[in-house]
């Protein structure tokens, strides 16, 4: 089989990309190792609950998904947060502490002391470090905000969005925007509030999902791909050709693109590039994405004490718990859980413990069990208890993230037709994916439209 672009990996990258290069009008194929596309992004409805294996919300600021979901007809599916998520709550000595949603939360609430709120406070008196050099993000954020703050929420922020350690990430990579403000307001507090005035909006985005959930979104992009979309191939190899690339899929034949996008995850990725640019390969491979376990578990409402009147829990680490944060999906959107039910997941693993998340189902259960009950109240039996383990969970911005990604781009550079696309680029959230995706699709137009020039003009040369 032979198509102007190959796609490697069928999750919302790959899938992004190819509807975008579809749409102009290029032959694709997108060639999946599962028999279901969507990658992370998979939502499975277990009798009237409805349990996301992967994300659960689109952040509602990104003009990519929202385009997207107009594009595909999924607006009258959209569904946004419920009424019911009233505050945000984070884990302090083994309760949950209540913020409310406003910027003021963490200044007005009694979650932090009063001496973590005014070192808080005092950033915009700190002098600025504009050495260049790359920091963490808990030694950025201790630097700007003092350690409690960081330790106490910033930590726990970056293990719900990446799974990851503030001790290990890159602050550069991780929250670039907080860095280019030290840098040209010399205060990132003092930065914000100069952008509020310019009309910029404050931190904190809108979420939203559809009613059959994140699923929704691959599957109303498998559907516009139809049979462009080859499920259970598994690429082992991809080459270079007299005219572009040949990919190797073992006993599932070969298939011959002018331009190949790679949207696997990063340690698959480097397989492919291996030969193609050992640099990138390497880069590549250098991506940790550790263990995560997600425990989804359904309760009577009366069984469970808390109102769960909010998106969820976030737990700083020196709680000392096993469990690194959890949503009240049933809260969030209407369709989690059935009349009299609620749903909630817990989170296990990724940087703080892979260890954890590869512990049996049975295992995994009776943990989350034991933490709802100490945290929400829930007892006795769940009606429903389901567990989706990742091997691989979340890419890790780690120090060095930014100079690897560099490499990446760099490859695209060295072999045209060549794209690496993914959630190690841009920001791990799906409408990251989306952007980067959108991107992806656009280099590799351009390199299919200066190569059908290059045709046309040998073409033309010949005819002369
Ligand atoms: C538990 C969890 C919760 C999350 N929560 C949120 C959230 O609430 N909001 C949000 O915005 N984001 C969230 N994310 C992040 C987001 O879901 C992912 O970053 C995103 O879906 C990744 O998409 P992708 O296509 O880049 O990668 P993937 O989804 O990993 O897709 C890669 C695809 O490549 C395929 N593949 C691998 N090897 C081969 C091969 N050899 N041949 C062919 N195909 C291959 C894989 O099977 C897979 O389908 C969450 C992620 C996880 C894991």
């Amino acid at each position: 089989m032979t198509v102007d672009v190959a796609i490697i990996g069928g999750g919302i990258s790959g899938l992004a990309t190819a509807h975008a290069l579809k749409r102009q009008g290029r032959k694709v194929v997108v060639l999946e190792r599962q028999t279901r596309p969507g990658g992370n992004a998979q939502s499975e409805r277990i009798g009237d609950f409805l349990m996301e294996h992967g994300p659960s919300t689109i952040n509602a600021a990104s003009t990519a998904a929202t385009g997207l979901s107009t594009d595909l007809g999924l607006d009258d599916q959209r569904c946004d947060l419920g009424e019911g998520v009233q505050k945000r709550y984070l884990v302090a000595d083994g309760t949950l502490s209540g913020i409310s949603a406003g910027p003021m939360g963490f200044l007005t609430s009694g979650y932090l002391s009063v001496t973590g709120r005014l070192r808080m406070m005092a950033e915009f008196l700190l002098p600025h470090q504009l050495d260049g050099e790359d920091e963490t993000v808990m030694a950025f954020c201790s630097r700007r905000f003092g350690r409690e703050f960081t330790e106490r929420v910033i930590d726990p922020m970056v293990a719900g969005i990446y799974a990851g350690k503030a001790a290990d990430l890159s602050v550069s990579a991780v929250f670039p925007k907080l860095v280019a403000l030290e840098r040209e307001f010399g205060s990132v507090s003092l930065g914000m509030f100069r952008r509020y005035q310019q009309g910029a909006k404050m931190p904190g985005s809108r979420l939203y999902s559809w009613s059959d959930g994140i699923g929704a979104l691959p599957r109303a992009l498998s559907a516009r791909l139809g049979g462009c979309i080859q499920t259970g191939i598994a690429v082992q190899r991809v080459r270079r050709g007299p005219w572009g690339f040949k990919i190797d899929a073992g006993s599932a034949g070969s298939f011959d693109a002018r331009a190949v996008v790679i949207a696997t995850q990063p340690h698959v990725t480097a397989q492919f590039l291996d030969g193609l640019d050992d640099a990138a390969a390497t880069a590549a491979g250098e991506i940790k994405a550790p263990s995560l376990a997600v425990v989804f578990l359904g309760f009577k409402r009366n069984q469970v004490d808390h109102p769960l009147d909010g998106l969820g829990f976030l737990v700083p680490q020196g709680e000392g718990r096993l469990i690194n944060g959890a949503q009240f999906g049933s809260t969030m959107f209407p369709g989690r859980a059935p009349e009299g039910c609620v749903a909630v997941t817990g989170y296990f693993g990724g940087a703080r413990a892979p260890d954890l998340a590869r512990l049996p189902e049975a295992d995994l259960i009776a943990l989350a069990r034991k933490e709802f009950s100490d945290l929400i109240g829930a007892r006795g039996e769940p009606v429903v208890a389901r567990v989706k383990y990742w091997p691989l969970g979340l890419p890790q911005y780690e120090i060095g993230h930014m100079e690897r990604t560099a490499c990446l781009r760099d490859a695209e550079k060295h072999t045209p037709g060549l794209f690496v696309t993914g959630n190690y680029f841009e920001g791990p959230s799906v409408s990251s994916c989306l952007e980067r995706a959108m991107k992806t699709a656009q280099a590799a137009l351009g390199c299919l439209e200066l190569s059908d020039r290059g045709v046309k003009a040998q073409y033309e040369l010949r005819a002369q």
